[in-house]
């Protein structure tokens, strides 16, 4: 059997004071036609990174709303995971092939991991990312939905390790991406849906927390909160650009000859690359006193990275590639301004101008961080606009209300009124006769958002594209 992760359940109501009455109706709602399915969550590790933080909240709140909810991660050896690393890294489009033998490794596990997930016991399979990607092929499908919930951005993937993969994908019935530039040209499967991630406002990482307990916290881990902080909590992964950031910060201490900074880093189970970019960042920081560098196995936990995302007078996001960046909502959420690299998911959470800074370089990184360690009120006023659009649009309600429907759909057992409608063609958000639209090509497509509108318009041919391949979407129409 494979492993099950511990999880129990979680009242959907505990959000009723931040989202209303009518959020919480509406889930039990589309949950009504799911009650009894059991679906299982397969991922590949359970902590260290934004899919095993979603999945810790998602999924006791599915038993809740009455699903036989289980999450489960793989098994794998250290080739296995350096494997999959590779395999993701290359599919963020880093010049990196796989050998005969890495893919034979990744077979072998493939087929040893559907051995060990019993057959017959799930209505619905979901398989997060590529690491489990290749296991309904080796496995009876005994009449389950797989759907495959692609977390990474796979816009422009290493073609070899895609052309290695694309076959694995023939026996999903669907697959979710975080935005629909992110589908590869010519996905296979036929049916894909847009739905961007969502934070737990109730998660120890994400509940209030009071100003003066977190200054404690900070305190009794070294960190003096009478001096400038700004911070950056990322999985130690080269596209996170740790390094960047301590150069953005050496830049910044000519002019803050106070400030520190925090390194906030987790190690995941299936990440065999976190060890060598930690002793990078360490050789990078020159033990400098002011650079705290923490890990989620050397004492920064949850509660830790609450305080730091509340109390950091900036928090940066400098990421290259990104997926979704569940940090950035989190930070804004706790009305800390944030600047960040404008990498996938990122720019739909934030704005320029809206929730922080977006940036493209050390140089333009530093200018904006100091902007608001100079301004904070404009840095409060960014992210309270920030907040706002979380509350909106990135609270796990919204992504538990997307993932009912679909799968209600996928199961055949949607009620009536409750399919997701008219969606934006960027973000999957519901769209209506009232949202914002815009005509390319001879045919209309709606926003959720003036962002969303913009960041369709600036490269409309990176959205329309995955559109014509699989299911129409909704969001898009040819009337007038
Ligand atoms: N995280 C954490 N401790 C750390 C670093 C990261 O708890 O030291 C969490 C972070 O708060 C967020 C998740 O890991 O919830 C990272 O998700 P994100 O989508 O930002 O990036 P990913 O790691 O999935 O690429």
């Amino acid at each position: 059997m494979l492993e099950a992760v511990d999880v129990g359940r979680q009242s959907v109501e505990v959000f009723e004071p931040v989202v209303g009455e009518d959020v919480i109706s509406g889930l039990r709602e589309l949950a009504a036609p799911l009650q009894g399915v059991r679906v299982l969550h397969l991922n590949a590790t359970s902590y260290g990174g934004g899919v095993a933080e979603m999945l810790r909240s998602e999924v006791p709140l599915l038993r809740d709303l009455g699903l036989e909810a289980d999450w489960k991660i793989i098994t794998g050896g250290k080739d296995f995971f350096s494997v999959t690393k590779t395999i993701h890294n290359a599919l963020q489009g880093a010049p990196r092939t796989l050998a005969g033998h890495e893919k034979e490794i990744y077979l072998a596990y493939s087929t040893r991991n559907a051995r060990l997930l019993e057959e017959g016991e799930y209505d619905l399979v979901v398989i997060h990312d590529p690491q489990p990607l290749a296991i309904p092929q080796f496995h009876s499908r005994s009449g389950a939905r797989w759907l495959w919930r692609c977390h990474i951005d796979t816009s422009e993937p290493n073609p070899d390790v895609w052309n290695f993969l694309t076959p694995y994908l023939d026996d999903y019935d669907a697959a979710v991406f975080t935005l629909r530039s992110f589908v590869p040209p010519d996905f296979p499967v036929g049916r894909v849906e847009i739905i961007p991630p969502g934070i737990d406002p109730e998660s120890p990482k994400n509940f209030e927390l009071k100003r003066e307990t977190a200054g404690r916290i900070l305190r009794w881990i070294g960190v003096e909160t009478d001096r400038p902080l700004v911070t950056q909590v990322s999985r130690f992964d080269p596209w996170k650009d740790q390094p960047g950031v301590i150069e953005a910060y050496r830049l910044l201490k000519e002019e803050v000859p106070k400030l520190q900074l925090a390194l906030v880093g987790s190690m995941a189970l299936d990440d065999p690359e976190g060890w060598e970019v930690y002793r990078q960042i360490k050789g990078a920081a020159r033990q400098d006193p002011d650079i705290h560098i923490f890990t989620n196995l050397t004492g920064a936990g949850n509660i830790e990275v609450n305080a730091f995302q509340r109390l950091s007078d900036v928090v940066i996001q400098k990421s290259i590639r990104e997926g979704f960046g569940l940090v950035v909502s989190e930070t804004l959420w706790k009305g800390t301004p944030v600047v960040a690299g404008e990498a996938g998911g990122i720019p739909l959470q934030m704005q320029d101008g809206r929730g922080g800074y977006l940036v493209h370089s050390v140089e333009e990184c530093a200018g904006k961080v100091l902007r608001l360690l100079r301004h904070p009120e404009e840095g409060k006023a960014l992210a309270s606009g920030g907040r706002e659009l979380v509350r909106r649009r990135f609270l796990i309600t919204r992504l538990l209300s997307d993932e009912l429907s679909l799968y209600a759909s996928l199961l055949g057992r949607q009620a009536v009124g409750t399919s997701r409608g008219e969606l934006d063609p960027v973000c999957g958000a519901g769209v209506g006769e009232r949202s914002p639209a815009w005509r390319y090509r001879g045919e209309r497509y709606r926003f959720c958002s003036r962002t969303c509108q913009q960041m369709f318009r600036d490269d409309p041919e990176r959205f329309v594209r995955s559109l014509h391949g699989g299911r129409r979407a909704a969001g898009q129409s040819t009337e007038p």
